[in-house]
Parts: structure tokens; C-alpha cells; sequence
């Protein structure tokens, strides 16, 4: 007999055959049926609580349905909502001042996903390489690196060497080169064999998807040092490491880099909206002109007053530093799990993963049900590696609590 409802009319059971017989096939999701969220907590259907350790990839910083950014939501949408760019509006300049002062650049562009952030970064930077660094027509470069995610578009796999994110979708967009991460030497031999071709290095100053990768110490300024000495423009792909996820408002300030170009997206709405956005100074930003780029929904008014609402989240409630304190703490905590099975922890803030060992079969995947069965909800990157990241407004106590279960987990596994 089906169990009682709390939070909807539609199961577990029944929601995912629904996925299943009407959806594309495109994701392979844990299963677990999300109807109800709020702060670091997800319900589903039937009323089961768990800690959301994903926050939809880092979408989530603020925490689900923040109470403010849901009022910005609100408020907005009863005025309005969509004006398109072919006239003014009262709400898109105001949040351009805030989120350019904000991260420090002269000009933003607003765009919705973050793949469409990242493909404008691409446009623009061949832009600014034709236009300001002079380099022939056609022959821009743009690099990127090994185990990169920067999204889902055609353009961008090309620079992907993820077999299932490629496979059988080319042919790819050329101009692309794709060096070896965590080395500015590679970065430094590309340079000197083509740099006067180069547009941009387009890079994550740590590689989320990849499994949280976090590069050696002071890899980005290398890279970043490099570019200059080479006229070419670093790009940081911050859509997932920026806006407070790893204990700094943006992971490049680690390395104390200011990106020539900063790509940002997920977190800046607090997960309400699609909103990403592509920021620099004026002699890039500015080769871009009138009709030469753009999107319907880009920068529209009720984007700009959630988005706007969610930064001042993570500055009135000092998410930086939250994340910092708790992801020290976190794996301070997890290095004590003594398990043959945990073979390293790695991240930085709140942005965290552990490497497991598989054995007897028992792969990430198996270890992220066992988690779920105890109320914790994360995902596995590849086979043998698990994402820690939950939303940055999880108190301390829920974070032992989250702590606790993954011990028990270890636990039952070595028993
Ligand atoms: C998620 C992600 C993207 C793509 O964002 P979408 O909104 O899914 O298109 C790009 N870059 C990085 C680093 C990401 O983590």
C-alpha cells in the first residue's frame, strides 16, 4: 500500500516512473524524490527530512527558499517580470552597479545557464583577440584544460575530453586547444610555440565536476603571470567555485588573481533562477557592440532582483567566512574516519570530496545510497568519488549531525 503523503499529491514511486516514461534519459539521478526544501533540508513525498550535501551543484549556497530572496521573487514578479533588452528597464542598471562593484569590474553581461556565461566568455574573448590584440581573422586560439566542465553547448565540448559529454556530437568547433591542468609549464610551452594566436585560457580555479581538483598552491597566478606576459586573457570559470562555495567570495582570490574575465552563474540567484553573468573591464567588454550578442531572458527584471537580493545573502549572513570555518572544521572531522575504504579528502570551504576505494563491488555510487538511507543526499562524481558541498547557511551542529552519518556509513562498510 502506498504510504501517506505530506508534501504533494504525486509519490516517490510514482514521480520517478513518471521521469522515467516522459523525460529525456539524459541524467541518471539517485533515487530520491525532492518535494520540499528549505535551508540546508530536503523533504520528499512522503516526508523523509535529509541534509542536501549537493546543493543542486553549488546552485544553492543560500540555502533552499531563503526567505529573502523568495521575497525578492515575490515582489518582483508582481510588477514585472520580462521586458526583453529592446527597451530599458528600472531593475537591470541597478543590479549592474551592485554586481560590478560587488566583484570589482567595470562592465557585466547577464546571460540565464551558466553554459551560455561561458560561451559568451568564449565570444567575447575572441572579440577582444581580433579587435584589440590584433590577431588575424579565424585564427584565434582559445585554451582550455584537461578534466575541464564548462557545460553542455556544442562549443563547449568541443574543449571537453569527457567521452560522454562528446561522444557523437561532432563535428566540434575548432580553435581549441586543451593543455594539461595544474601545469603552468604546459600553459607556458603552448604560449610560447602560439601565443601570438591565443585569445584566452579559460579555466577553473578548481575543477568541480573533475571531482573537486584542487590545483597546487599558486597555479592560477602562474597562469595568470603567464597570460600577461603573453597578451592573453585569463578567463576564470567561477560558476561553480565562486559566490562564498569555497570559503573566499571567489576561488581565484586564493591566488590573489583578478580574472581578465570572470564567468559566474549557479549560486548567484541562490538557485531561484537561471541567472549567470560575464564580467570584466571596458577595453574587453566594450568590443562587443550593439546586436552582436545577447539572449531574451538575459539580465530580466526579476533576474536582477532575486540575484541582487541573493549577493546580499552571502554578504549579511558572511557566508565567506562560514564556508571557510565549516570546511576546515569538516575535514579536520573527516580525516579522523579511519577506513580502508577513504583514501583521501580534498576541497576547499564547503566545496569537498572524498575518494573512495572500491571494493567488493562497492563503488560511490553504493556508498551515496547508504548515505541516503541515513538522511544525507550527495552524488558521485566518476566511480570512486563523492561531493561533499552542502548549502553554506548549514549550522555547525548540522554539520556534526552530517558528520555523524557519514562515519556510520563508513562504519557499516568496514563491519
Ligand atoms: C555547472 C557548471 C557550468 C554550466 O552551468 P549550467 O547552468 O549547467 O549551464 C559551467 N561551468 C562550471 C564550472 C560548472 O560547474
Amino acid at each position: 500500500m502506498a504510504k501517506k503523503l505530506v508534501y504533494g499529491n504525486i509519490g516517490s514511486q510514482e514521480a520517478m516512473e513518471l521521469e522515467e516514461n516522459y523525460g529525456a534519459h539524459n541524467y541518471h539521478p539517485l533515487p530520491v524524490v525532492i518535494a520540499k526544501g528549505e535551508g540546508a533540508f530536503v523533504w520528499d513525498p512522503e516526508g523523509n527530512k535529509y541534509y542536501d550535501f549537493l546543493s543542486a551543484y553549488s546552485a544553492v549556497n543560500q540555502g533552499h527558499c531563503h526567505p529573502k530572496i523568495i521575497n525578492a521573487l515575490i515582489e518582483q514578479a508582481k510588477v514585472l517580470t520580462l521586458t526583453s533588452r529592446a527597451f530599458f528597464n528600472n531593475r537591470l542598471g541597478d543590479f549592474e552597479k551592485f554586481i560590478t562593484e560587488y566583484f570589482g569590474y567595470e562592465k557585466v553581461l547577464a546571460m540565464n545557464s551558466g553554459a551560455e556565461a561561458v560561451e559568451t566568455a568564449m565570444k567575447l574573448a575572441r572579440k577582444w583577440a581580433y579587435k584589440v590584440k590584433g590577431i588575424p581573422e579565424n585564427e584565434a586560439i582559445l585554451v582550455f584544460a584537461h578534466g575541464n566542465f564548462h557545460g553542455r553547448t556544442i562549443a563547449i565540448v568541443s574543449a571537453s575530453d569527457d567521452p560522454d559529454a562528446k561522444g557523437d556530437y561532432g563535428p566540434f568547433l575548432p580553435g581549441i586547444e586543451v593543455i594539461d591542468y595544474n601545469s603552468p609549464e604546459a600553459l607556458e610551452a603552448l604560449l610560447k610555440e602560439k601565443g601570438d594566436k591565443v585569445a584566452a585560457f579559460i579555466v577553473e580555479p578548481i575543477q568541480g565536476e573533475a571531482g573537486v581538483f584542487v590545483p597546487a598552491e599558486g597555479y592560477l597566478k602562474k597562469c595568470y603571470d603567464l597570460c600577461k606576459a603573453y597578451n592573453v586573457l585569463l578567463v576564470a570559470d567561477e560558476v561553480q567555485t565562486g559566490i562564498a562555495r569555497t570559503g573566499k567570495l571567489l576561488a581565484s582570490m586564493y591566488d590573489d588573481v583578478h580574472p581578465d574575465i570572470l564567468i559566474l552563474g549557479k549560486a548567484i540567484s541562490g538557485g531561484v533562477l537561471p541567472v549567470s553573468a560575464v564580467l570584466a573591464d571596458n577595453d574587453i567588454m566594450l568590443t562587443i557592440k550593439p546586436g552582436e550578442h545577447g539572449s531574451t531572458f538575459g539580465g530580466f527584471p526579476l533576474a536582477c532582483a532575486v540575484a541582487k537580493a541573493a549577493l546580499e545573502v552571502v554578504t549579511e549572513e558572511n557566508l565567506v567566512e562560514k564556508a571557510y570555518d565549516l570546511g576546515m572544521y569538516f575535514r579536520e572531522q573527516l580525516a579522523t574516519i579511519d577506513s580502508p575504504r577513504l583514501k583521501s579528502i580534498r576541497g576547499r570551504g564547503l566545496l569537498n570530496a572524498i575518494i573512495v576505494e572500491p571494493q567488493d563491488d562497492v563503488e560511490a555510487w553504493d556508498v551515496c545510497v547508504m548515505l541516503k538511507d541515513k538522511g544525507l543526499l550527495c552524488k558521485p562524481t566518476h566511480r570512486h568519488i563523492i561531493r561533499f558541498a552542502p548549502p553554506l547557511v548549514i549550522t555547525k551542529d548540522e554539520l556534526d549531525d552530517c558528520i555523524k552519518i557519514i562515519k556510520s556509513v563508513f562504519a557499516d562498510l568496514d563491519a
